[in-house]
């Protein structure tokens, strides 16, 4: 009864159908002066004059006109002949929505919260001592890996992080071993990753990971002066140790078992092509330009204070343009946040990646098990935690359930409220389908988990980027390099 109120009968739509079109849900967001893009919530887009956006939202967009039937495909309007507009839009819509049915994909494991470097951004707080105390016990380990295979989702991918992970390379085989066993019943698309500085990368280590297939991930964040002033070493070497294990895992592993991010720091603004540089050099062929995050030491150490979002906001589309650059003249080079940009804007998919989502991704997308078994609901509601701040803590693996861990009223509350769609500013907003949310970061900036958007660093970076493809989509050169990043 209640919901049969809440329609209109057919006729009344009828009518708006058989007189001009029918406007379906977008929302349109200035890129310059003369220039607004529309998008709607499965992603597609319309570049229009601010005279034809306003013909558009008028309803007096003629059939003539060169943007209407575009308009028309793309389920910005229907008119009498769109019979199946609806069902296609509602499609498209669950396409982009499915990733969320799937739930936890990336299980990630604190192995040890011990580490060599004493980056002076690190944000979780490293420990060098006491072994017992910051390593995952194996029962840790067998109770996390059974959760991890109590997702429903057909991929498991398992990540290692620290800390340096292989500090406790023990762990790490007994891990493997552990779902590989269990995945002969499961038989789910398993992936392992090692997050690691390379210093411990020994031959046992590749040999191990060429077995199974693993893949690694480092930091490298540009040439040597920076790197070893970013990620200090006690012998000052990290960059060279770094370098030497790219090496090792390229030729004993292959180029595309190696991926490498950076982290922006005051340093980094003013040396950009030298950073770039150095990936080329080393015949990498993604990087991640990355802002600092507000946890841990780039707290204590007041890094996260040298730069704002403005300056961030230039290195990073600087960054863009020399890339591109680099990719016009034959380096095939991808920057990877624009990736998961592009991705979203000019495929029907979403790369489920768990700062861009909404809700957000924390506990549903990605989920993390701490060195001493407590559980949180993404990376950085860990580092809060190495902060001091349990607050996305979902329980342990040693006295909480699957049922309990993901459902827990910390984890539910949060998503609800990292629903931007009904989020202040948010809602209102025409890049919301490329966006998402990210409740931790403005817990941990703000104190509060959906954050005012006006004065968020998140927010004004993302707009900033966003609109900053959109303008070099519009040139053909720039475009066909950014359509080859797609993931
Ligand atoms: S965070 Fe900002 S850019 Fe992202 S959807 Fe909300 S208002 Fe738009």
């Amino acid at each position: 009864m209640g919901l049969s109120n809440k329609f209109k009968d057919l006729e009344s739509y009828s009518e708006v159908l058989s007189d001009g079109y029918q406007l379906l849900p977008f929302a349109f967001h200035k890129i310059s002066p003369d220039k607004y893009i529309a998008t709607n919530i499965v992603g597609e887009y319309l570049t229009v004059s601010r005279d034809t956006l306003k013909l558009l939202v008028n309803g007096t967009l003629l059939p003539s006109h060169p943007i209407y039937n575009d308009a028309k495909s793309k389920h910005f309007i229907m008119d009498r002949d769109s019979d199946t507009a609806l069902d296609l839009l509602a499609l498209k819509y669950r396409t982009k929505q499915h990733p969320i049915s799937e739930f936890t994909g990336l299980h990630i494991f604190v192995v040890s919260l011990r580490c060599d470097y004493t980056c002076k951004y690190c944000q979780v707080s490293r420990k060098m001592e006491d072994v017992d105390k910051f390593d995952m016990s194996e029962e840790t380990a067998r109770k996390a890996v059974a959760l991890a295979f109590e997702s429903p989702s057909k991929s498991i991918k398992i990540e290692f992080q620290g800390g340096e992970p292989l500090l406790n390379f023990p762990i790490i085989k007994f891990i493997v071993s552990e779902s590989l066993t269990l995945n002969i019943k499961e038989n789910r698309v398993l992936q392992f990753v090692i997050t690691s500085n390379l210093t411990f990368l020994s031959e046992e280590v590749l040999a191990f990971c060429k077995l199974h297939n693993i893949y690694i991930s480092t930091s490298l964040d540009g040439p040597e002066s920076i790197h070893n002033k970013n990620r200090p070493r006690p012998n000052k070497d990290g960059y060279q140790k770094t370098i030497d294990g790219i090496r090792a895992v390229q030729s004993e592993l292959g180029k595309d078992r190696i991926a490498a991010l950076m982290t922006t720091t005051s340093e980094s603004l003013s040396n950009l092509e030298g950073i770039v540089d150095e990936y080329v050099q080393n015949d990498l062929h993604a990087i991640f330009l990355r802002p600092l995050s507000p946890y841990g030491f780039a707290i204590k150490t007041k890094q996260v204070e040298k730069y704002n979002v403005d300056k961030w906001s230039n290195f990073f589309k600087q960054g863009l343009e020399y890339i591109i650059k680099l990719n016009r003249a034959g380096y095939f080079l991808r920057e990877q946040y624009t990736s998961i940009i592009l991705t979203k804007i000019l495929t029907p998919t979403d790369p489920k990646y768990v700062d861009l989502q909404s809700p957000s991704g924390i506990g549903i997308s990605a989920v993390v098990y701490n060195y001493d078994g407590d559980v949180y609901a993404s990376d950085e509601a860990r580092m809060l935690k190495e902060m001091g701040d349990e607050k996305f803590k979902l329980g342990n693996v040693h006295t909480d359930d699957y049922i309990e861990l993901f459902s827990s009223d910390i984890l539910l509350d949060t998503l609800e409220e990292s629903i931007a769609e009904s989020a202040p500013m948010c809602s209102d907003c025409g890049l919301i389908t490329y966006c998402g949310s990210d409740p931790v970061y403005h817990y941990a900036t703000q104190g509060d988990v959906v954050g005012k958007k006006p004065l968020s660093f998140y927010c004004k970076k993302n707009t900033s980027i966003i609109e900053h493809i959109f303008e070099l989509l519009e040139d053909p050169g720039s475009r066909k390099v950014l359509e080859s990043w797609v993931l």
